[in-house]
């Protein structure tokens, strides 16, 4: 799978079409609902790779607050840690909100990265699926998370945005590219 790859100050951010459970890296984040019972979506997806033992561990760490993030095992996942935050629904009357929280997704879990002291991160398109986020109006925020993140680089030297459909990996290439930093196209 070709991937996108951008050049941040003191890190790098690879965007590319795939699927989240098969990413070996530090951690994967995954979209989890408030209550912590795992669901559809990439949060299924998890659930069915990681295998029976994530679901308890998962449930106990419930109820979290919509932006915030928690760390689990991978269990027999390629990644070795999940973190695990919950995206807003959205809702389009109240777009401050919405763009606040979805900034916490982002931030607290690239935080609680660096606090285990990982390398790597990878991310899914958090509220894109069933919270029906318009993908457009997600990425200058997480363009901000990044922007951001150059002031303060920590164990995170590489960030995934590994994204399930084409579509929408085309949107995140699109909106990467016109951000004027330096970029690589880069095969498997
Ligand atoms: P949310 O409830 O936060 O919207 P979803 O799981 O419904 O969470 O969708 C979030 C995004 O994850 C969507 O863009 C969806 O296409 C994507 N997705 C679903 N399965 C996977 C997977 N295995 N790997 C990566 N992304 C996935």
């Amino acid at each position: 799978m070709t991937k996108l790859c951008v050049q941040f100050s003191g890190f790098m951010v690879r965007i590319y079409q795939g699927d989240l459970t098969k990413v070996a890296t530090g951690a994967i984040v995954n979209a989890a609902n408030q209550a912590m019972i795992p669901g559809g979506g990439v949060d299924g997806a998890i659930n069915q790779a990681a295998g029976p033992s994530l679901a308890p561990l998962q449930r106990s760490l419930g109820p979290l607050a919509v932006g915030q993030a928690v760390a689990t095992p991978a269990f027999a996942l390629p990644a070795t840690k999940i973190i695990h935050t919950v995206g807003p629904q959205y809702d389009s009357r109240r777009p401050q909100l919405m763009a606040a929280q979805l900034q916490d997704c982002y931030q607290n879990s690239l935080r609680l990265a660096n606090q285990l002291q990982l390398p790597a991160l990878a991310f899914p398109a958090i509220s894109t699926g069933v919270y029906h986020y318009p993908v457009a109006q997600t990425l200058p925020i997480i363009g901000a998370v990044l922007t951001d993140y150059q002031q303060q680089v920590g164990t995170v030297k590489q960030i995934d945005f590994v994204n399930y459909l084409a579509t929408i990996n085309q949107q995140y290439q699109n909106y990467f590219r016109q951000l004027g930093l330096p970029v690589q196209m880069l095969g498997d």
